[in-house]
């Protein structure tokens, strides 16, 4: 299986268009702080049929960063389809860019699906003729093939919440924001992909030990980290992320598990952004990679 991050910030992106904080401000001096696009990696089998998992509203300049996905006709594209692991406007607001005319597959649980189709304007645009945009429905636990190619998917409840814009419009579920596990039929490889968990459960444990490369959420560093910076009034874990760092932090938790380890989807304000930063050095000394546009591996 051949992946490719083709974002690995947190919603807004590194540096973010209103935020004047430490990591931003080097971001865009071009210091130790590397400029990253929102978060979404794509999947193949073959190199041949791409899948995105997760479609952010910097899809289409993600797409022209990386060749393998760029049309082979005049009119072509080799996405096959797209994965959501939940509602969030940075992990779905792509969507509506790709609508172009090209089918394609969309894997999601009901309540994504809804979340995203229902009410919403301008999703018809994805629903111009018939076949456009066909959803596939996630069921926890339950694998399915991704189209035709021996990639196979099962979507995992990871602790999460609605996202802010469906708050007080319905109840939430455990169906509203998942992790992806990504087989390889061929060899029985396995991606563990959770780039949003607000804590550990059983079944997203078992989900990244059996897996051999986990990504996994690196949004803050710190449960008060916007609140210390005056950059916001939530706590880390209010927002669905459980910080890395401290005590009961996700690093000594990733630190014990054997298959390769990525962090994914880090807020512009984590100091593991900054070359050389005491906690980058901690993530560094455990094992644990921390992705960047770009990036390459192959399971
Ligand atoms: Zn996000
Ligand atoms: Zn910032």
């Amino acid at each position: 299986m051949q992946v490719r991050v083709l974002g690995s910030a947190a919603g807004g992106g590194v540096p973010q268009w209103n935020c004047g904080c430490e990591n931003c401000r080097e971001a865009r001096a071009g210091g130790s702080v590397r400029a990253r696009t929102q978060e979404s990696v794509a999947v193949s089998a073959d190199g041949a049929a791409w899948f995105l998992l997760n479609v952010s509203p910097e899809v289409r300049a993600q797409i022209e960063s990386f060749p393998s996905l760029w049309p082979r006709a005049p009119r072509h594209s080799p996405i096959a389809g797209v994965l959501l692991t939940n509602g969030d406007l940075d992990h779905c607001l792509g969507l509506l860019s790709l609508r172009e005319s090209h089918p394609l597959i969309g894997y999601a649980t009901e309540s994504v699906h809804t979340g995203f189709a229902s009410g919403n304007v301008l999703y018809r645009t994805l629903e111009r003729f018939a076949g456009q945009l066909t959803w596939r429905a996630l069921a926890a636990g339950q694998e399915q093939p991704l189209g035709d190619t021996p990639l196979a998917v099962t979507a995992i409840p990871a602790p999460g919440n609605l996202p802010l814009h469906l708050k007080g419009l319905r109840p939430a579920s455990p169906a509203d924001n998942v992790g992806l596990v990504v087989r390889d039929t061929r060899s029985g490889r396995r991606l563990a992909y959770f780039s949003g968990a607000a804590g550990p459960s059983p079944e997203l444990v078992r989900a990244v030990t059996d897996a051999d490369l986990v990504f996994f959420d690196g949004t803050f560093w710190s449960s008060d980290e916007l609140i210390a910076a005056g950059l916001g009034t939530r706590r880390a874990e209010e927002m669905a992320h459980w910080p890395i760092g401290g005590p009961d932090g996700s690093l000594p938790f990733l630190s014990r598990l054997p298959g390769r380890r990525v962090l994914i989807h880090i807020n512009n304000t984590n100091p593991i952004l900054r070359e050389g930063s005491p906690e980058r050095r901690a993530v560094e000394a455990a094992g644990i990679e921390i992705a960047f546009d770009g990036m390459e591996l192959s399971i």
